[in-house]
């Protein structure tokens, strides 16, 4: 199963992907993830990201498609992938339907998280991470069970993005909309585009997920 999570900044991709990723035992690849650690240990990529990224500008499709085809064939990918962040260009989801056509595979799914944009700013602004793990927690939407411990790894210590602070937000909302949008009607028209309330709870938008991709308990199957 190959699904891409399509939303502005904030829309909950990272939150739904890691779910995906534990339900259906496929491989989440989460460029803008990929992209923070390479900044943080000082790589060639990172070097020529950094400033990319603050300004919440995108990074040149070459090097991210490069990004990308270095990843999906890693073994946790196997039986499949779940992209967070990935395609944000027409021209990112040309090559990758080109690189998967060439392997006689193709994105299955593609699900739009729909969200109100002034509803975002919360969402990003209370966004942080486990330092250690990288599981996502929320000032107000999603605490950990117990406060200042990691659920997932134990970790007493969270980081926040350079890049979530309002004005970085704003410019980087203004970029979803002119660049990544365009891509809605380009899988619509595939046929592939599923979209679900991107502005309910964490686990309704889960649940409507499983229903727009018919893996709902009364036809479980992983087709
Ligand atoms: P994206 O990957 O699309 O930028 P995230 O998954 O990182 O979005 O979610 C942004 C923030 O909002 C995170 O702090 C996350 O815990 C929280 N969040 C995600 N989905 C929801 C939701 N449905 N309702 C409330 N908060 C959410
Ligand atoms: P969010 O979860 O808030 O949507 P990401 O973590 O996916 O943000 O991305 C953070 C930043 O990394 C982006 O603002 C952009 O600069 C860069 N980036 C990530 N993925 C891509 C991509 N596919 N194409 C271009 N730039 C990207
Ligand atoms: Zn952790």
């Amino acid at each position: 199963m190959k699904i891409i999570l399509l939303g502005p900044p904030g829309a909950g991709k990272g939150t739904q992907a890691d779910i995906l990723r534990k339900k259906l035992n496929i491989g989440k690849i989460a460029t803008g993830d990929m992209l923070r650690e390479a900044v943080a240990s000082g790589t060639p990529l990172g070097k020529q990201v950094q400033d990319i990224m603050a300004k919440g500008h995108l990074v040149p499709d070459k090097t991210m498609i490069d990004v990308l085809f270095g990843r999906i064939h890693k073994a946790d990918c196997a039986l499949g992938f779940v992209l967070d962040g990935f395609p944000r260009t027409l021209a990112q989801a040309e090559a990758l339907d080109r690189a998967l056509a060439f392997e006689d595979a193709a994105i299955d799914r593609v699900i739009e998280l729909k969200v109100d944009d002034e509803k975002l700013m919360k969402r990003i602004v209370g966004r942080y991470a486990c330092a250690k793990c990288g599981a996502g927690y929320h000032d107000s939407f999603k605490r950990p069970m117990q406060a200042g411990v990691c659920d997932a790894c134990g970790s007493k210590e969270f980081i926040r993005r350079e890049d979530d602070k309002a004005q970085t937000v704003a410019k980087r909302l203004e970029t979803y909309h002119m660049q990544t949008e365009p891509l809605l009607p380009y899988y619509r028209v595939q046929g592939k585009l599923l979209s679900v309330d991107g502005m309910a709870e964490i686990e309704e938008v889960a649940r409507q997920i499983d229903e727009v991709m018919g893996m709902g308990k009364k036809n479980a199957k992983n087709s």
